[in-house]
């Protein structure tokens, strides 16, 4: 299987490159993205075949579909991982939540947020093409909160691959900096810096680019990569679990075989509602993709209105912080698929300049004959959190504004998979704020009123992050990034 490039190619790269390519190299010509030239057409066929298998034989086959040039004992040993979470015979479970409303739970790995999905795998695929070609990489993550702690869990001590990872200082829940800043592996850097998750992002475009920390870390005999959620090493990944969460129904009897369903996906940078159309193009049995924002609703005016308009825009800081984002970037990935290269091109090009760009009435329409979108306002959500756990289901805020877009956009009498990024863990002062009114709580005193609310007891690995010693305490000015990553490799 080979890949090809969102905004066509510029003459000086190659017309398509391998898989392996695609992941150490993300940036296709014009600042694109790699795609996959033609998606395996699975069908009915496959559904019906992996009804009685496990996770891990469905997710094997489906990856050797794509015909990738990864070696099946690496993919192996990528899928393991998925033995570590909650339930080895069940990584995802699915639960009925109201009458035509099932919850997919994709936190169950180490970090607890649903980045361990794709990058525990994909922490894996990544320093095993590093090792067999002989070559070190430096990976570069800012983050927000989720992603880097799953990525510092993912190659840690892992051959080949050194890790540093941005994060701004206060700028993410306790339990998520405790994630980072108890590691202690040798090969992973944490650095907090004061400034927001902006500059955090910034410095880290600004090191990907720059000419010259190249050329220092190839002193080195480094090359340097990025694990952000644009890799189709992680999307690749993303598309497995929409189709084991409506095989998963079928077996337990809530779901005919071949009956449509809504995907319903809390969205930041689309990842994970890419994963559920290209699951929908390989032959899911979908009638629409829900795409639930917060107040930051981007998605949801592009949806509904054909306009992506950052000109009157900046970022609101949210209850639901991993879907704070303006720059959605796997939409790109859609609008090729729909439109082709030269549009999406002209597209994306009309972003970088005008920080806008609209749709013709043709398009949209097409947009929206996949994708139907609402937004939720923190206090709705906290409101769909206090409703939930009246029937019995503890959810976390993401996940929330699922339920609203759910009220929303579910038009048919048509069964809803709502897909869950978090464990109430990750976001306990908003959750312990919505069930019992508490404000302002620290992390460990929230885990424990809602623990002690809803009788559920809290994870061991969130538990003993309290008191494990913190091993990454460097905080610098945004200006000393550079040289603490080079004093680092
Ligand atoms: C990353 C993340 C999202 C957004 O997912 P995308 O694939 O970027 O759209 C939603 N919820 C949580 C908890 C996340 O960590």
């Amino acid at each position: 299987m080979n890949f090809i490039e969102t905004r066509g190619n510029d003459g000086k790269r190659p017309y398509n490159v391998s898989f392996s390519q695609a992941i150490l190299n993300p940036i296709a010509s014009f600042g694109g993205l790699y795609v996959p030239l033609k998606l395996p057409d699975l069908g009915e066929v496959f559904l019906a075949k992996h009804l009685t298998s496990s996770y891990k034989k469905m997710a094997l086959d489906m990856l050797l579909c794509f015909d990738i040039d990864i070696d099946k004992d690496v993919l192996y040993e990528a899928l393991d991982l998925y033995d570590k979470f909650d339930d080895a015979s069940n990584p995802v479970p699915v639960v009925k939540v109201q009458d035509n409303l099932y919850v997919s739970e994709l936190y169950h790995g180490p970090t607890r947020a649903f980045k361990d999905m794709a990058l525990q795998p994909f922490g894996v695929v990544l320093s095993s093409i590093a090792q067999k070609r002989n070559q070190n990489y430096l990976i570069l993550a800012a983050t927000s909160g989720d992603t880097g702690p799953a990525a510092l869990e993912t190659f840690k001590n892992r051959d080949n691959v050194q890790v540093a990872c941005l994060y701004p200082e206060g700028g993410t829940s306790d339990v998520q900096r405790l994630q980072m800043v108890t590691e202690d592996a040798k090969n992973l850097k944490v650095i907090g810096i004061k400034g927001d998750f902006d500059d955090a992002q910034n410095a880290l475009k600004s090191l990907l680019d720059s000419e010259t920390f190249k050329a220092k870390l190839k002193e080195d005999n480094i090359s340097l990569s990025a694990a952000n959620s644009v890799n189709f090493g992680r999307i690749i990944f993303q598309i497995i679990y929409h189709i084991h969460s409506y095989l998963e129904l079928v077996r337990q009897g809530e779901l005919n075989m071949g009956e449509k369903v809504y995907l319903n996906v809390p969205s930041g940078n689309f990842g994970n509602a890419l994963g559920g159309y290209y699951a929908m193009k390989m032959g899911l049995p979908v009638e629409k993709i829900i795409i639930a924002s917060n107040e930051n609703n981007v998605l949801t005016r592009l949806i509904n209105d054909g306009k992506y308009d950052l000109r009157k825009t900046s970022v609101t800081s949210t209850t639901s912080p991993a879907m704070d984002i303006l720059k959605s970037s796997n939409v790109e990935r859609i609008l090729f698929d729909m439109f082709g290269s030269s549009r999406t091109k002209e597209l994306m090009t009309h972003l970088q300049e005008n920080n806008s760009y609209a749709l013709s009435k043709d398009e949209l329409y097409t947009l929206q004959s996949v994708f139907s979108a609402d937004f939720c306002k923190g206090d709705e959500g906290k409101k769909y959190i206090k409703e939930a756990f009246s029937t019995g289901y503890l959810m976390d805020p993401h996940t929330a504004t699922c339920f609203k877009a759910n009220e929303t956009c579910a038009l048919k009498n048509i069964k809803t998979i709502a897909y869950s990024t978090a464990e109430w863990t990750k976001f306990s002062p908003t959750i312990a704020n919505a069930l019992t009114g508490e404000v302002d709580a620290h992390d460990i005193d929230a885990l424990k009123s809602i623990s002690k609310e809803a009788n559920v007891s809290i994870p061991s690995m969130i538990n003993e992050l309290f008191d494990k010693e913190i091993t990454q305490g460097s905080i610098i000015e945004k200006e000393d990034i550079e040289k603490e990553i080079l004093s680092f490799v």
